[in-house]
């Protein structure tokens, strides 16, 4: 396998148009990958796959379809222990089926979440994973696919104004106690799964042929 010329950035176009994602995105890639917008024009994709790969790949490949373009998708899940079966690939439905007719959303879901567990005060039944799986799918066919993953626990209550989603309910291991909503922007991207999925991508990137 060959590596890229150094000082050359692949070129991948972005399949979320979620600006809370695409902002993050934008941050951990920064100068490593060309990075552009998903086409205005692109409806979108159904996820009915049942797996984040799935899932990533129904989105990565639409974008490649519309633009002839390698393009890149992520897809995130959130694994509680609590509560097998019920958010993981179906984070986003879990959302939808609270959301439909609220104003905000992402406060509707975490609602959701918080009354699930009202019973489970200890540590061991909210505990929880992130996992975010990124899928790169290319013109000729082929594709790369990287996953990260962040554990933490589910907080009693919601703290904190930044980030997005789940973000003031989820405390990271690898924090100091804080919600992900308490951090920074950098704070975030130094442990999160979409970190951590997209710098491996970078990493897969740089040892890819640029041919291919
Ligand atoms: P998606 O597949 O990336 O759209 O993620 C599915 C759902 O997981 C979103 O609608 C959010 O509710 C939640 N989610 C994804 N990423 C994050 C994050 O970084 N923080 C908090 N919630 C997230």
């Amino acid at each position: 396998m060959t590596s890229s010329a150094p000082g050359v950035q692949p070129v991948l176009v972005c399949a979320s148009a979620n600006p809370d994602k695409v902002r993050e995105i934008e941050q951990i890639l920064a100068g490593l990958v060309d990075l552009r917008p998903r086409p205005a024009d692109v409806p979108d994709v159904d996820e009915t796959a049942d797996t984040l790969v799935g899932n990533a790949r129904l989105k990565a490949e639409a974008i490649r379809d519309a633009t002839s373009m390698a393009a890149v998708a992520d897809d995130t899940g959130l694994f509680v222990e609590a509560l097998p079966g019920e958010l993981g690939v179906r984070t986003a439905r879990y959302a939808a089926d609270q959301s439909s007719h609220a104003s905000d959303p992402y406060g509707a879901n975490r609602a959701k979440l918080l009354r699930a567990l009202v019973d489970i005060a200890d540590d061991r039944g909210r505990r929880a994973r992130f996992v975010t799986v990124v899928l790169v799918s290319y013109p000729d066919g082929t594709e790369l696919f990287v996953e990260g993953e962040c554990t933490g626990t589910i907080a009693t209550a919601e703290r904190g104004e930044r980030g997005f989603g789940f973000d003031p309910l989820f405390v990271p291991d690898d924090g100091d106690g804080r919600t992900f909503a308490e951090m920074s922007d950098a704070e975030k991207n130094s442990m999160s799964h979409r970190a951590r999925a997209f710098t491996s991508l970078a990493v897969a990137l740089r040892s890819r042929s640029p041919m291919s």
